[in-house]
């Protein structure tokens, strides 16, 4: 996303785009949707206070039951801009503060985008928060059903059979 500092107005300025996920460099496999962007830019003649909301969805793979559904991403994201070149002692460690220059026209916010995006990456997967998981016998998914060991599947055994993760599991499915 490139804001053109030029053309900003006095006061406030709305801002939204939609952007490709491959136009961010983010994984086409992990993110399938457009990067949609709104918010705005307060604007005072040599400063840009940029408050935004990212919104997008990514392709993950339940913990509990192992099958791949949608997860929605949101991120908010503040952004200062100033009319100034990079002080002599600035060391970038300021979090969300970009030196435009003195005779700066446009910044790219790409890589703090980016960043919000991959901070609010879900790290709990689960597809449901009522995900049944998978039988630890006969491996097929209880979401889609019981099986034949409904019986013996213990309400605290749902979730990984002991000692065994997910990449087991998959590997044993394809091996079958
Ligand atoms: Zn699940
Ligand atoms: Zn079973």
């Amino acid at each position: 996303m490139k804001l053109h500092l030029i053309t900003l107005r006095e006061g406030r300025n709305l801002l939204s785009e939609s952007i490709l996920p491959e136009r961010l460099d983010l994984d086409g496999e992990l993110f399938q949707d457009a990067v949609v962007i709104t918010g705005h830019a307060d604007w005072n003649g040599d400063h840009a206070d940029i408050r935004l909301k990212i919104e997008t969805k990514t392709s993950v793979v339940c913990d509990r039951c192992a099958e791949d559904y949608v997860q929605a991403i949101a991120a908010d994201l503040r952004v200062q801009v100033l009319m100034q070149n990079v002080p002599e002692d600035d060391d970038g460690e300021q979090e969300g503060l970009i030196f435009a220059g003195k005779q700066g026209t446009h910044v790219d916010l790409k890589d703090e985008i980016v960043e919000a995006i991959l901070i609010n990456y879900p790290l709990k997967r689960l597809c449901s928060e009522e995900c049944k998981g998978f039988c630890p016998h006969c491996y097929s998914n209880l979401n889609e059903g019981d099986c034949e060991h409904v019986g013996q599947i213990e309400a605290s055994a749902n979730v990984e059979p002991r000692g065994e993760t997910i990449a087991d599991k998959l590997q044993r499915k394809q091996q079958q």
